[in-house]
């Protein structure tokens, strides 16, 4: 659309909103606001408008300001207890020092509006020192902070550290079923770390399958929106209208993630009680024959094998299933471990339990394999290491889940 033909028409400007929903309560929390250019009863997105790199700032500035009055005015006079989720390009921000935004919200005020219910989305791209400083001073308001398309467009989330965003927006758009992309999961799992560790939480966009609700859900969104949930509409959507179908939805992930917990459980036991009866058989055995034995017991359910002592030197070399045939790799003899993610949490664990431990899916730093490693105790100084392959995780029920 031609962005003069918008400036002229700025009263056919509206905004639309889009809900989004919260894991902990199942309602609508908030309103993402969202631009529409309205003709002869037909609704225009107006992002093209605001993303395209020829609009004049001041424009963009003035189309934003007249969506952003108009949600307020509707937001206000239906006395809205939720949040306003509200698009800002940086730069307009950074030009007058966040003032006009502000002076907007103001005039508000005295009609029931809080701080705390707008919370202000960054494009992750946008980062700059000043408006860092803008941002932390709209925080010390109780504004809320969301850092927008994240890992879509070219930018650092960790440059937001600083400003303790309060969400982080991940869409789901490059997620598809069929792909199954283990690259983005790894990012989406790495995301959810840095939002526990920064104490902001997720918020997944463009949900538009179940799939991809229940992929939220487990992987650490607190909060949800897309096309699956609501689309954007002309008014405030009832904030209960869901709540029944997301509990229901919500319990059925519970059960199958409960499931997946229990085959896994159920693989761990089977593991630790056929290598105890193994390990005391030949206790006064040479650790290399014990790897032996296990391999021969295991030899589906298992490519390498190796002991190590409590502070993570390997005491044996590796023992390792390569292209079906068993072979020690001494160059392993004696390399620490220590350095592993979770390797001394690990040993101190299973110290205290006594009993064997299972990891969750990770990739394999040589085969580059999905892999889950199960490790026990064989004495008091002594730790047996026992990586499943993909293709025996792969066979089973829930233990690639
Ligand atoms: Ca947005």
């Amino acid at each position: 659309m031609d962005a003069l033909e918008i400036m002229s028409n700025l009263d056919k400007v509206m905004p639309y909103y889009q809900p989004i929903f919260s894991a902990d309560e199942h309602k609508i929390i908030g309103y993402e606001v969202l631009g529409r250019y309205i003709e002869n009863g037909q609704v225009i997105s107006l992002g093209d408008f605001f993303h395209d790199g020829d609009t004049p700032d001041d424009y963009r500035c003035e189309v934003e300001d007249v969506i952003l009055q108009k949600a307020l005015d509707a937001f206000t006079n239906s006395k809205k207890e939720e949040m306003l989720f509200i698009n800002r390009h940086a730069a307009g921000l950074v030009e007058d020092y966040g003032e006009s935004f502000l002076a907007i919200l103001d005039t508000y005020m005295d009609k029931g509006l809080k701080y705390e219910q707008i919370v202000l989305e960054i494009s992750e791209g946008d980062y700059s020192k000043s408006l860092d400083n803008i941002l932390r001073y709209y925080k010390t308001l109780g504004i809320r902070l969301a850092v927008d398309h994240i890992g879509e467009v070219d930018g650092d989330i960790r440059h937001f550290a600083g400003s303790s965003p309060d969400i982080l927006k991940v869409s789901l758009r490059a997620l598809r079923k069929d792909a199954g992309d283990q690259s983005y999961k790894n990012i989406v799992y790495s995301l959810s770390m840095f939002a526990r560790k920064l104490g902001a939480s997720l918020l997944f966009e463009t949900v538009e399958a179940e799939y991809q609700l229940q992929y939220a859900w487990k992987n650490g969104g607190r909060y949800y929106q897309g096309f699956y949930l609501a689309k954007p509409s002309p008014s405030f959507a009832e904030p209960d209208q869901l709540k029944e179908m997301l509990r229901e939805k919500c319990s059925r992930f519970i059960t199958y993630e409960k499931k997946a917990l229990s085959s896994v459980y159920a693989l761990a036991d089977k593991i630790e009680t056929e290598l105890t009866s193994i390990i005391a058989r030949s206790k006064s055995a040479q650790k290399e024959k014990l790897l032996e034995e296990i391999a021969r017991h295991f030899d589906e359910m298992c490519f390498r094998l190796y002991i190590c002592d409590e502070n993570g030197f390997e005491l044996t070399p590796n023992y390792f299933k390569k292209e079906g045939k068993w072979i020690f790799q001494p160059e392993y003899l004696d390399k620490n471990w220590s350095w592993r993610p979770y390797f001394l949490e690990n040993i101190v664990r299973m110290n205290k339990n006594g009993g064997g431990l299972i990891s969750d899916l990770y990739n394999d730093i040589e085969t580059g394999e999905t892999i889950r490693t199960f490790s026990c105790p064989i004495n008091d100084h002594e730790y047996l290491f026992f990586d499943i392959p993909y293709e025996y995780l792969y066979d089973q029920e829930g233990l690639l889940y």
